[in-house]
């Protein structure tokens, strides 16, 4: 494996200058190598941040100017829109489009989602990719096992690696995947300057996290496959919400409070937040995004545990209804 080096310095050659690596907010070499194996997956140039948050908030800083007006996708991650909202006060504006058809025009960048958390709605990329601005496509919920946007016209793939990505929820990290390496070359040059790095410890776990990655999206895959087919036919499920492939899906009963007896029934299945690790999650998510998701819509990570054990799970949790 790769060694893990926690140094912030490095000592300057024999003539007295700098080599690859001299201080760790300028690089390090475990986010070097992590950076590596992410880009030859996306097919293009990686760069680690803090926190998927992170990544999205250097690369709007650095792209954007003030004045600037984000597209973003109805129905992407409700945090992503929080976060967008906290940069009006910095001069940049918002406007949501439906991300199933072609982006507003005079926008000067275009974000979609693939898919978008919780609805699970897929971007017409070769709509976005035609639009003037640049396009970033959010993967985090499609991994480049199951998508390569850069491949279909995007400019950049933003990650929340915190998902799948790292996979075992235990390490908090953000990528970007650019397809230039001039852009790449200026948002190194941002996050040099503004500190917002991500630490060596996090992105040797993502190294090896990348080394399962394809075996545990297949896995949810067929799993998440499974489950989403039986809740389609399951008589307290109202609507099922899966693109087809990955691990994310999300499903409605009645109501509200249905949606808190299903989700605190569960004892394979963890009633908790977030997503992609290798143990199922399972949470309502009105109690986070408000009035925009229906009260009693689920949304459920599925994780590497056995197929009918989940499912034995669940229904048992459906008869709470
Ligand atoms: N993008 C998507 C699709 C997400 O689901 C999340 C987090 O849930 C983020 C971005 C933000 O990532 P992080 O929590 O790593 O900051």
């Amino acid at each position: 494996m790769h060694p893990l080096d926690r140094s912030t310095i490095w000592p300057y050659d024999e003539r007295g200058e700098p080599g690859e690596f001299y201080y760790q907010r300028n690089g390090h070499p475990a986010g070097v190598a992590a950076e590596r194996a992410l880009g030859a997956l996306d097919g293009g140039h990686a760069l680690l941040f803090p926190s998927g948050a992170g990544a999205t908030t250097a690369l709007v800083l650095a792209l954007l100017e003030p004045g600037a007006t984000i597209a973003l996708a109805e129905g992407a991650y409700f945090g992503t829109g929080r976060l967008f909202e906290r940069l009006r006060t910095w001069g940049l504006d918002v406007v949501e489009y439906d991300q199933t058809g072609s982006p507003p025009d005079d926008v000067q960048l275009v974000w979609a989602e693939a898919p978008s958390n919780p609805f699970l709605t897929l971007p017409d990329l070769d709509a976005a990719a035609a639009h003037a601005a640049p396009v970033v496509v959010d993967a985090t919920a499609a991994t480049p096992i199951q998508l390569r946007p850069l491949e279909h016209g995007a400019d950049f793939v933003l990650h929340s690696a915190t998902k799948f990505l790292g996979g075992h929820d235990d390490v908090l990290l953000g990528a970007v995947v650019c397809r230039r390496e001039e852009d790449a070359a200026r948002l190194l040059d941002f996050r040099a300057a503004t500190g917002i790095v991500a630490a060596p410890d996090a992105c040797w776990l993502l190294l090896r996290s990348l080394e399962t990655l394809a075996l545990r999206v297949e896995r949810q895959t067929s799993t998440a496959r499974e489950l989403a087919r039986r809740l389609l036919e399951h008589a307290d499920v109202r609507v099922v919400r899966y693109p087809g492939f990955g691990g994310l899906l999300s499903f409605d009963v009645a109501d509200g409070e249905a949606a808190r007896r299903v989700e605190t029934s569960t004892r394979v299945i963890t009633n908790a937040t977030s997503l992609g690790g290798v143990r199922s999650v399972m949470e309502t998510r009105r109690r986070w995004e408000g009035d925009r998701v229906p009260a009693g819509l689920l949304r459920l990570s599925v994780g590497l545990e056995d197929v009918e054990a989940l499912w034995t799970d669940l229904a048992g949790a459906l008869q709470q209804v």
